[in-house]
């Protein structure tokens, strides 16, 4: 492999700069020279994708198709330089031209493209699957504004618009030569000509989808893959006609329709978006990507039929459950196959990755928007549901109760999550625990129908990112406990730390590490906020989207119950704390947005009250994003992964969090099991209700009010929120919901219930940690064991269950 010196960089840059921007050094600024490196490295990947994909022609390599309408990717410069084995000389480069190599990584936009863990997990999975040779390829839209920017005004989120292409878009290729076509609207009629049916669609409204390709390099290969984002165009630029007619608002609302569809992500994590230009992005997304990847079969094969042999389409959540009645409009209407052998090969090519079950978030789609959409995916849905229900009405001999749950549409609704898992050869949870609760309870009788499409893939992050390249001096570390850098493709060295569990002069060597990374940060947010976080105290951090099932609030009520018993006793805390949050809040949930407001408002009081100084402090990070977390995990020393047991399907958080040594206070919950597996009671800090638990308790009838009047720091808490704090800001809305409920049903997240055993978990690690020993010790371990979640495993694992490909021999 070639490697790049400086000097073929320092050309490179300079050659782009005068090509490109028409600009020798001396009159470059940051931005030109921002976008020259990436060009350059661009163009150093652009070539071996090429090489790639002639080897895959070559050897009619089977092919793995990841869609998912959100990638996460935050910047890339560093990434790629990393992967690319060029950090050092790129670095000397952009020193020797009289630029600042830090200022420079640090000037690069986040890719927001996503909106938490499923987002970021489509881009861990990406660097993987390239890493270990997989031929495959990523597919989203290329949204003009990601997921927006968050400032805190008078405590209260304040959106911004992401606009991140100004710069960003150094990495994106536009491929004009594989533009697709998408249609929308209009009729559809049955024709037959000479004894032969066949559809006709007309009066429908064309897009254009134009693919900006995101070169992505693998570690130490040099294969490279493609991240395929697609833009809506009009066909037309402005409707001359209508425009000459003097109907310029007509024309111009034509085009503005058409490209509206790629003009921003909707920001809600976890939950359905039932608007109807959402859908359009779906069947967009979708539509363009199944067209390329056919068109691009039917060049190399001249045929559909080994079509599943050589593809599968692994798509993330239902968003784009639409690839299955596409593909099958394909082979129908354009390949003229018949329905058994379209529904063979679309049965034996599509696998879904369910990620969540709770109600909110699955998917369904009136069945009159779909219609009206997409009249032809609509007929087509109607034939696999009248299928699929025949079949259903036959295992379960005519057993409405169990049939009904499964149709595909129901009561006006298409549930996409059926229609998965109708049609798709795999259906797989992302943890043990979440593939268990799809088995038993969310899916159970689709289970008992198909066991055998029913698979677990525990989820995992890019250790290469979240380890080594974000926390140097932990690489550094691990390379000389653990043999080198072979941990970087082979995680499961990371146990080899463990040799080292008894010796001081590394566990000292850890805690230096962790203090360095917190001083670090420390310094950061000062200059970013002016903020002086207190560097002897535990960093104490939760941060993830703000959802009610995270329980951001739960945290909160124990700090409020540590302020109130600090005021009385001021010797109440033996070990100072800095409880840092941070969390966007989907614009349109109230209740987020108050407990952001609530954070705050908390903040404020506790860290101007003299009585707090040096002990208590509480600080809401804004803007929480990939880059801040890259920052701040390495600083981290307790990780918060409190969801409600049997409501977080996975999490990752909490994986970056263990690989840089924090140690976790959580619930049995998602992946915490997996963790809790190999860390043993004594490496983790356990509380809370199991999943098991909480279904008894909410069946016999969860009673919050009795905890209220039973538990006197519970009732402390509860008023003192309603009362508000130092702003006169109440917060009785949010005790309503935790004593009452939504009106209809007590709080289905318990915190009540988890109060007394979250507080015990939080004083155990609160004392752990004043036995320095003991607590590095668990740090060392949390590091050492963490190999399991390392995306190259699961990338692994789906290769060899579901996907059916080669993976590089490591
Ligand atoms: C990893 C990550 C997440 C997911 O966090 P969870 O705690 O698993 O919900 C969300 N947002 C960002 C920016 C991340 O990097």
């Amino acid at each position: 492999m070639h490697q790049y010196t400086k000097k073929e960089l320092v050309d490179l840059i300079t050659g782009k700069l005068r090509r490109n921007f028409g600009r020798d050094v001396d009159e470059a600024t940051n931005l030109h020279m921002f976008k020259a490196c990436a060009m350059v490295l661009r163009d150093i990947m652009s070539e071996r994708q090429m090489v790639t994909e002639d080897k895959i022609q070559r050897t009619h390599a089977r092919q793995v198709h990841y869609l998912s309408l959100e990638f996460l990717m935050g910047r890339s410069l560093m990434k790629n330089a990393y992967n690319l084995g060029v950090v050092e000389p790129l670095k000397e480069a952009i020193e020797s031209l009289g630029f600042s190599a830090a200022d420079l990584f640090e000037s690069e936009p986040d890719a927001g493209l996503g909106n938490g863990g499923l987002g970021r997990l489509a881009a861990c999975y990406l660097d993987s699957i390239t890493t270990l040779d997989i031929p495959a390829t990523g597919y989203s839209i290329c949204y003009e504004l990601g997921i927006f920017k968050q400032k805190i005004v008078d405590g209260q989120q304040v959106e911004l618009a992401d606009n991140w292409l100004g710069l960003g878009d150094a990495w994106l290729i536009p491929k004009m030569d594989e533009i697709e076509t998408v249609r929308f609207g209009g009729k559809v009629e049955d024709v037959w000509e000479n004894g032969q049916h066949s559809i006709r669609h007309t009066g429908y409204d064309t897009v254009l989808a134009v693919p900006k390709d995101m070169e992505i390099a693998g570690y130490k290969t040099e294969h490279v893959n493609i991240l395929r984002l697609w833009d809506a165009k009009s066909p037309v630029p402005v409707d001359m006609s209508l425009f000459s007619q003097g109907a310029y608002l007509k024309a111009v609302e034509q085009k503005a329709m058409a490209e509206s569809i790629s003009k921003i992500l909707y920001p809600e994590d976890n939950h359905r978006e039932g608007k109807a230009l959402r859908l359009k992005q779906q069947y967009f997304f979708v539509s363009a990507t199944v067209q390329s990847i056919v068109r691009k079969h039917r060049a190399e094969y001249g045929t559909l039929r080994n079509f599943h042999k050589k593809h599968v389409i692994q798509i993330n959540d239902t968003h784009p459950t639409l690839v299955i009645p596409e593909l099958m409009r394909i082979l129908l209407d354009e390949e003229g196959y018949g329905w058994d052998e379209a529904w063979h090969i679309v049965t034996h090519t599509v696998a879904y990755t369910n990620h969540t079950v709770m109600a909110e978030a699955l998917e369904c789609w009136p069945q009159d928007l779909v219609s009206s959409l997409l009249p032809r995916i609509w007929q087509i849905i109607i034939e696999i549901a009248k299928r699929y229900q025949e079949e259903l009405t036959t295992y379960f001999r005519g057993d409405m109760g169990r049939v009904e749950p499964m149709a595909i549409i129901w009561g006006g609704n298409v549930r996409m999550a059926n229609l998965c898992i109708c049609a798709c050869y795999a259906v797989n949870g992302v943890s043990a625990l979440h593939s268990d609760i799809l088995k038993k309870d969310v899916f159970h009788d689709a289970y008992v129908c198909t066991p055998d499409k029913f698979k677990n893939v525990t989820n995992g992050i890019d250790h290469r990112r979240w380890l080594a390249e974000c926390n140097p001096e932990l690489d550094l570390l691990i390379k000389e406990c653990c043999g080198g850098p072979k941990y970087l493709l082979r995680p499961e060295a990371l146990k080899d730390l463990e040799k080292y569990k008894d010796d001081a002069s590394v566990l000292e060597r850890l805690s230096k590490i962790k203090r360095d990374n917190k001083l670090a940060f420390a310094s950061y947010v000062a200059k970013e906020s002016g903020i002086i976080l207190n560097t002897d105290a535990m960093f104490d951090v939760q941060v993830k989207r703000l959802h009610e099932y995270k329980r951001q609030l739960l945290n909160v009520m124990h700090i409020i119950y540590l302020y109130q018993n600090l005021k009385r006793n001021p010797n109440f805390l033996t070990t100072p704390k800095v409880y840092l949050f941070g969390a966007k809040a989907a614009p349109g949930y109230h209740v987020a947005k108050e407990i952001i407001h609530l954070i705050n408002s908390l903040a404020a009081t506790i860290n101007a009250d003299p009585v707090c100084k040096d002990k208590l402090q509480v600080v809401f990070l804004e803007n929480y994003r990939v880059s801040l977390a890259e920052k701040l995990m390495p600083a981290s020393e307790l990780s918060e992964q409190i969801s409600t047991a049997g409501k977080e399907a996975s999490g990752t958080g909490n994986m970056k969090f263990m690989m840089n040594g924090a140690v976790t206070i959580g619930t049995l919950d998602g992946a915490n099991v997996e963790m809790h597996e190999v860390l043993g009671d004594e490496n983790i800090f356990l509380f809370g209700l199991k999943a098991h638990e909480v279904t008894e308790i909410k069946n016999k009838g969860y009673k919050p009010y009795e905890y209220y009047m039973r538990n006197g720091d519970i009732k402390a808490v509860i008023d003192q929120l309603s009362k508000g704090f130092d702003d006169g800001v109440s917060y009785d809305n949010l005790t309503r919901m935790l004593l009452f409920g939504n009106g209809s049903a007590p709080d289905q997240y318990m915190l009540l219930a988890d109060f007394e055993s979250y507080r015990a978990a939080q004083l155990a690690a609160s004392q752990t940690y004043l036995d320095r020993k003991r607590w590095n010790q668990m740090s060392l371990l949390n590091i050492a064991r963490s190999g399991i979640f390392a995306a190259d495993r699961s990338i692994c694992d789906y290769a060899r269950d579901i996907w059916d490909v080669p993976v590089r021999k490591i």
